[in-house]
């Protein structure tokens, strides 16, 4: 692997290989162009390395190695139950392996380290583990028609599917993504964000060693208008699976509409956290804290829109601000005590604080935060202080879009009918968090809600097996759990004759 791999020794003193190729066959190459990434560390703003990145060409030869392995007996022939059986050994390698990839995420990502390795990887492991467990248990009916005729239908691979995951969760979307896949006996290109490039090529050395066949994974990182779109464009990639951003994902629908190719989309949100006059406020304002801060509030199902029933607002404000300015330590990802690490680049820092001149331009009042965050190593870095606003009005760019960072803004309503219109005010529709003791209540709004998902007293939770996706502009189809797999097979219908002749 000369020129394709790096020894590195990351800021917690971890050293490690870090693969820098492009993973295609089940062997690093470098790009056709010799085009590279480099990737930086949001904690300092300093180089990390430089990884090849993907042009059209690199994109034709590991789609071309994943269309042969489709047909290879080494896959397509493989039982269900050993399919099973190779991804749990990649599952195990995983855990093996959790802390290199955990360091790699944090210092790629900025993530607190605690964080990377007990949520990220757990949800990695568990997921891979999951779907593993459905490889042999994906089939068809038989359906009864008349007493001649029946039909059976088979549940089969969809073929070739390219993946493009974001930045927020590297390895997690990664696992999201290849667990029913894989489950369902596809063959995949799948390419990371050119944000995070690093943690993906050691999960690639992972994949290679649990015994997958050449070409049944492949690994790209690449430039989402140069690879990303070259792989949507791909005559020889049969279905999409995407996560990022609307805007994006409106793209990619386009580039999929000329070849009609079967798309799944987990897009952006701007979801409301409900809380009524006899909600626990306790409760209420430490998970609203979770709901918006963990992961630098790096989370398509942030719960970013606070509404506060009018005769506890000024009590909820204050208790939310108690609550961030006691939780939510910033500072270096790698110290055990931090709970929010840099944003993840220069430009998510920079949005960020674009959308802080907005809110106090166009009104809203400041509770706390509002600027960057210095007090990290010597000043440097994408630290920004947790921002909270609140007399925030509907028509406000802070209260209408997304804004993906440590920043919440609060309004208040006065009827129940109200709280549901102005959750509903929007073009977005992933999550919905609602509190209240009143079950009845709990489960009308609930019902109510246009979200993918609703968190009772709870927010943001997500488990590999329940379903997760959004309506609206949130996304198309859904990604974990059984209706996970829908999105990675296709039905196909037997006739069958037993008599009747013509
Ligand atoms: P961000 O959250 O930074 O706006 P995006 O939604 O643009 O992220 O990116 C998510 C993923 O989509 C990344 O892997 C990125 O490279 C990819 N991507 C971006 N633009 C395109 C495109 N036009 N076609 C295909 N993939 C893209």
């Amino acid at each position: 692997m000369a020129g394709l791999s790096v020894q590195l020794k990351a800021p917690n003193g971890r050293e490690y290989t870090q693969p820098i190729g492009l993973f295609i066959n089940n062997e690093f190459v470098a790009s056709k162009s010799g085009a590279k990434i480099a990737s930086i560390n949001p904690t300092d703003e300093s180089e990390i390395t430089s990884v090849y990145a993907a042009g059209a060409e690199d994109v034709d030869l590991a789609v071309k190695a994943a269309r042969k392995a489709l047909k290879d007996p080494s896959w397509k022939d493989l039982p269900p139950t050993e399919r099973g059986y190779l991804m749990n050994k990649l599952a195990d390698l995983v855990e093996k392996h959790q802390e290199t990839l955990a360091t790699i995420e944090t210092w790629d990502n900025g993530k607190p380290y605690s964080v990377a390795l007990a949520e990220d990887l757990g949800e990695v492991i568990s997921t891979l583990r999951y779907y593993a467990g459905w490889a042999d248990k994906v089939y068809g009916q038989t359906i009864s028609t008349t007493s001649a005729k029946f039909a059976y239908t088979l549940r089969q691979p969809i073929g070739v599917v390219g993946q493009i995951i974001p930045w927020n969760y590297p390895l997690g979307m990664a696992a999201w993504k290849l667990g029913p896949a894989l489950a369902c006996g596809n063959t995949i290109v799948l390419k990371a964000a050119e944000q995070t490039p690093l943690s993906i090529l050691y999960l690639a050395t992972l994949i290679k060693e649990a015994g997958f066949p050449a070409g049944v994974i492949n690994i790209l990182n690449g430039h989402g208008r140069e690879a990303g779109s070259a792989l949507v464009q791909h005559p020889g990639v049969d279905k999409v699976a995407f996560t990022g951003s609307t805007a994006t994902g409106r793209e990619i629908m386009k580039l999929a509409a000329a070849s009609l190719k079967n798309i799944t989309l987990e897009t952006g949100g701007k979801s409301p956290l409900v809380v009524f006059e006899d909600a626990d406020l306790d409760q209420a304002a430490k998970w609203a804290h979770i709901g918006i801060m963990s992961n630098q509030g790096q989370i398509c199902t942030a719960t970013s829109r606070i509404l506060v029933h009018d005769s506890i607002y000024d009590q909820f404000v204050a208790q939310f601000k108690e609550v961030v300015l006691s939780t939510s330590k910033v500072g270096d990802p790698f110290s055990d005590d931090t709970f929010q690490g840099p944003q993840v680049t220069k430009a998510q820092y920079e949005r960020v604080l674009s959308y802080i001149e907005s809110g106090k331009s166009e009104g809203a009042t400041l509770v706390t935060g509002g600027e960057p965050y210095k007090n990290v190593g010597d000043g440097k870095g994408f630290f920004i202080a947790p921002t909270v606003f609140k007399n925030v009005k509907d028509n406000m760019r802070i209260y209408r879009e997304e804004v993906f960072g440590p920043f919440v803004v609060i309004a208040s309503f006065g009827t129940e009918e109200e709280a549901v219109t102005k959750a509903n005010d929007t073009t977005y529709g992933l999550g919905a968090a609602v509190f209240t003791k009143d079950i009845e209540r709990a489960h009308r709004v609930a019902a109510e809600i246009e979200s993918g998902m609703v968190w009772i007293n709870s927010s943001n939770d997500s488990d590999f097996r329940i379903p997760f996706g959004g309506v609206k502009q949130s996304g198309i189809g859904r990604e974990l759990g059984e209706a996970g797999l829908e999105a990675y097979t296709q039905v196909k219908s037997v006739h069958i004759n037993m008599g009747t002749k013509l």
